[in-house]
């Protein structure tokens, strides 16, 4: 069968983008081996120590600990895990057991603002953790107030966003920080999306400005890299100890990622995309996607719709339903947030081009 792959030409509304043509290279190279079986496959696990160590770099943190996850899905889940299981073993208590007689008060929380990715909510799902929605501000960033009103003793994790998926806010890390710290928690910061262009802005969101523990941080996002490469990063090993498995039948002796064979195409084009792009190309490409996304905003603005500024590369505005579902039916790839709003992200595929006949079909539909 012979089916052409999808083309970027028209998608705006993905995270994801069109990998860096080193890390193509390097994922096709690598695509039969396996991370999860160091023992074998010892020439990826040593691009993974490289990856780690360059996502470090990125994210402020000297010795991290870390791995190349399936994406931002599982660095959030594994996040939650290892929190958990630290205040269970903080606390002597067993979150696994299940038995009815479980104590109710015991289940540990796990506090994060409405604008926390839905991954949190497969987390709690699995995890059996109690997940405390808070509100944002009205500029979409986690309302600290409600924050401290609702962390406790049974506060295993406080979470973070630095560049969120619906309207690219970036929380008041150092605070959060605070927060969790004040009840003993562990924090977490997802910047999955942002972790590649954040280190290009003036905002305070990584280790070294906050007392942060475990991070999400996708290579194959804003990194450029083929797809399935996420970033799990943790200030210390002994936290990922909490995710370690005995694999008895591997020549390694244990594992701490969620998945068990995982591809070596993401860890390999992780690493070619950090190589050719770290730190000059990223930031090149921040700049070239905020331009664009700050003229998209002018352009929408001009034309009468409502727009949330977009402080990072994403633009959401407030465009009529209708008008949306004709675009949609041209075949632009966009998406919507909670609220309505249309939201489109600008990635390294999406050129000013791009969006000059974006705007162009907009004016057309609008004039029916
Ligand atoms: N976190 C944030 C902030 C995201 O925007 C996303 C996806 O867009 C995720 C986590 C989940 O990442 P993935 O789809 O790679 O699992």
């Amino acid at each position: 069968m012979q089916v052409e792959p999808q083309t970027f030409d028209r998608v705006l509304s993905s995270m994801c983008t069109e990998p860096h043509p080193d890390a193509r290279t390097a994922a096709e190279r690598f695509l039969a081996t396996n991370p999860g079986d160091p023992g074998t496959y010892p020439t990826v696990t040593e691009l993974e120590e490289e990856a780690v160590s360059m996502l470090g770099e990125i994210a402020g943190l000297d010795s991290p600990a870390g791995y190349v996850a399936s994406g931002g899905t599982e660095a959030n889940i594994q996040a939650v895990r290892i929190a958990r299981d630290r205040f269970e073993s903080r606390t002597s208590n067993r979150v696994g057991d299940h038995t009815p007689n479980r104590n109710e008060r015991s289940t540990p929380n796990v506090v994060m603002p409405e604008s926390g990715h839905f991954s949190f909510q497969k987390a709690a799902n699995v995890l059996g953790v109690e997940l405390r929605i808070v509100p944002t501000d009205d500029d979409h960033r986690a309302d600290l107030e409600a924050v401290r009103h609702s962390v406790d003793d049974r506060t295993a994790l406080v979470v973070g966003v630095a560049g969120t998926t619906e309207y690219g806010r970036v929380d008041p890390i150092p605070e959060l920080g605070e927060i969790a710290r004040s009840v003993d928690a562990l924090f977490h910061v997802d910047a999955a999306w942002g972790g590649f262009v954040l280190p290009f802005t003036d905002y305070e969101w990584n280790f070294s400005h906050a007392p942060v523990d475990t991070m999400a941080i996708d290579p194959h996002k804003m990194g450029q890299a083929a797809v399935p490469a996420g970033g799990l990063l943790a200030r210390e090993e002994t936290l990922l100890d909490e995710l370690a498995i005995d694999t008895p039948y591997l020549e390694s002796t244990s594992q701490a990622t969620l998945t068990g064979t995982r591809s070596g195409a993401g860890v390999a084009s992780a690493v070619a995309a950090m190589e050719a792009l770290w730190p000059g190309g990223y930031q090149r490409q921040y700049a070239r996607s905020q331009h664009n996304a700050d003229w998209l905003a002018d352009a929408l603005v001009a034309r009468g719709f409502e727009v949330v500024e977009p402080t990072l590369p994403l633009v959401a505005a407030d465009v009529p339903v209708s008008t949306f579902d004709s675009l949609r039916r041209e075949g632009w790839r966009i998406s919507r947030t909670a609220t309505g709003e249309m939201r489109i992200v600008c990635m390294p595929h999406v050129t000013r081009s791009m969006l000059e006949a974006f705007v162009a079909d907009l004016d057309r539909l609008q004039c029916r």
